[in-house]
């Protein structure tokens, strides 16, 4: 048959009502999909990452093929010839067929969209890329939304989306009086601790994932990570299930305990659907609607239907509208000049601070920690001890299963490691163990104070976020966000500066 498009699919697009399949006609278009080693090895992908992305894929080829018939160009990982690459399947693919045209939904990250567009370039063929109305926004709108301004803030551009998109809003005003229950959100759990803490829908693995999961295991063997409790949504079915329990068991809660920690308790509140959302099997706009339709029904107080709502039509649209417009340049920011690598025991969890160890072991057993986790235990970690942001991105991109470099690249190097000078963040986001103690009860198992900065039993965030005033004092001093932090250090003696960075240096021997 004559080709007319083939259509290019990618393991976070895996939705059949993407602007890619708009025009699709399963009598003269083809779709494309392929399973290649380096999308697991340009960063040590986690191997439950590696899974969701794989059954994902292949349960989203099943119902391509349902819907249209055997239209599916489908390389697996295992396939003997695979070439490895996604530039070098589509070339072997363009040698087979020739179609008229390419077609894709614009794709998540920066170096897959140059590898294919070179691929198209060198076969002469037109490369169609198409909006991706997963999204509210698109990146033009926020570029011209960021033209002229120093620092991009998400308030500014969460108002305008939720104008625009009636989110929210009663006529021009925000429902409840007031945009931001920011305020409202930030308790702690008593003493007790969670209580009936409503368990997460997970879903048990199918004979498609299984079979991911034995491919994972024994090609991927030496990848950080487990599979002993794989459970993610790889369905748009299941997906919709994981929706409606949120919703259900989880929202009403959401919003008063967002930044709250708990030992031995990964998922608290929390959503899990940034997996899902980034895969494409839920809509951004039908997460949305089901939170707001929550807060309608009297369901769930506005503080936790606001606070959810902001995290995807507020952070997650800000995200990208900075990715897509920063990169590639962004990927190279240091403004702290940070240079230490990352420590090992990031891979194993084996260290002897309790909040750090719950975090890294969840991680490598589920590929999911919640936002406060990866903001202020692993991220301010790695920020307070001079990780190269390099570094940190290469491990939050490894080891989540949520994990595609337009959200998360700047999440970790602008939000978390301030890489980019404050272009996203207004300050470093950095505090002492205090901080770590106040939200939650790792301290109380921990062998360290968080009230000590040295001494054999200080707590190593504390000396660190000392240590990290200290260094980036003249910085720091110049920021009106951290004038409370700058007078707290001048308080310090000389000797006590001494002490703390000895004990700094100890503590980061490279
Ligand atoms: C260093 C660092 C790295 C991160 N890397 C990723 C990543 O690779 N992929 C990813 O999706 N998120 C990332 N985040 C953002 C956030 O931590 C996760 O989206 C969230 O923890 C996912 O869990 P959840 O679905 O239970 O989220 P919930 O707490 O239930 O939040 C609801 C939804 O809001 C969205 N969301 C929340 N916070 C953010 C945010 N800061 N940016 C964008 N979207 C947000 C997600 O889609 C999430 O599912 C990162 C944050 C930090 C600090
Ligand atoms: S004492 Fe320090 S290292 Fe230990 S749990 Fe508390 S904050 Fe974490």
């Amino acid at each position: 048959m004559t080709l007319r498009h083939l259509v290019i699919v990618l393991g976070d697009q895996l939705d059949l009502q993407a602007s890619a399949f708009d025009d699709f006609d399963p009598a003269q278009d083809r779709v494309w999909m392929a399973e290649v080693a380096e999308e697991s090895t340009h960063v040590p992908a986690a191997k439950p990452r590696i899974a969701l992305f794989l059954s994902g894929m292949r349960h989203f080829a099943q119902a391509l093929r349902e819907q249209y018939g055997p239209i599916v160009d489908y390389t697996r990982l295992d396939d003997a010839d695979n070439s490895g690459t996604l530039a070098g399947e589509l070339r072997r693919t363009l040698a087979r067929h020739t179609p008229a045209g390419l077609v894709m939904t614009a794709p998540g990250d920066w170096r897959v969209l140059q590898a294919l567009r070179a691929v198209a370039t060198e076969c002469r063929l037109p490369l169609e890329i198409r909006d991706d109305r997963h999204f509210f926004s698109t990146v033009r709108e926020f570029a011209e939304h960021a033209q002229g301004r120093k620092q991009l803030r998400l308030e500014y551009w969460y108002r305008a989306l939720r104008q625009k998109h009636g989110i929210l809003m009663e006529g021009d005003a925000p429902v409840g009086g007031q945009w931001n229950f920011d305020a409202d959100n930030r308790e702690a759990f008593g003493k007790e601790g969670p209580v009936n803490l409503p368990a997460p829908q997970r879903f048990a693995p199918d004979a498609i994932t299984r079979e991911v999961l034995d491919l994972v295991q024994a090609r991927f063997a030496d990848h950080p990570g487990h599979l002993d409790s794989f459970g993610w949504p790889v369905t748009r079915a299941q997906a919709l299930q994981a929706l409606h329990d949120f919703i259900t068991h989880r929202l009403p809660l959401f919003g008063r305990y967002e930044d709250a920690l708990w030992a031995g308790e990964p998922w608290l509140y929390h959503s899990l659907l940034s997996a899902a959302l980034n895969l494409k099997l839920l809509q951004a706009r039908e997460v949305v609607q089901a939170a707001q339709d929550a807060w309608r029904a009297g369901h769930a107080p506005i503080e936790a239907v606001e606070g959810f709502i902001r995290q995807i039509l507020g952070w997650r649209e800000y995200v990208r509208g900075i990715y897509w417009t920063q990169m590639p340049d962004y990927l190279e920011r240091n403004a702290l000049e940070a240079q230490a690598p990352l420590p090992e025991f990031f891979w194993t969890g084996d260290t002897d601070m309790a909040c750090l160890r719950d975090a890294l072991t969840q991680t490598l057993t589920h590929g999911y920690a919640h936002h406060i986790q990866r903001l202020m235990v692993t991220g301010l970690y790695l920020l307070l001890r001079g990780v190269k942001p390099q570094e940190a991105h290469a491990w939050y991109l490894s080891v989540y299963v949520d994990a595609v470099e337009w959200v998360e690249l700047p999440n970790t190097l602008g939000m978390s490691q301030y890489g980019d000078g404050g272009l996203m963040a207004s300050k470093p986001y950095i505090a002492s163990g205090k901080y770590i103690q106040r939200m939650g009860n790792h301290c109380k198992g921990c062998r360290y104070d968080p009230a000590q900065s040295t001494g054999p039993t200080a707590c190593p965030y504390t000396t660190l976020y000392w240590d990290f005033l200290m260094r980036h004092e003249t910085l720091l001093a110049s920021n009106p966000r951290m004038g409370m932090q700058v007078r707290n250090l001048a308080r310090l003696t000389p000797d006590k500066r001494e002490a703390i960075r000895a004990q700094a240096q100890r503590l980061t021997p490279e």
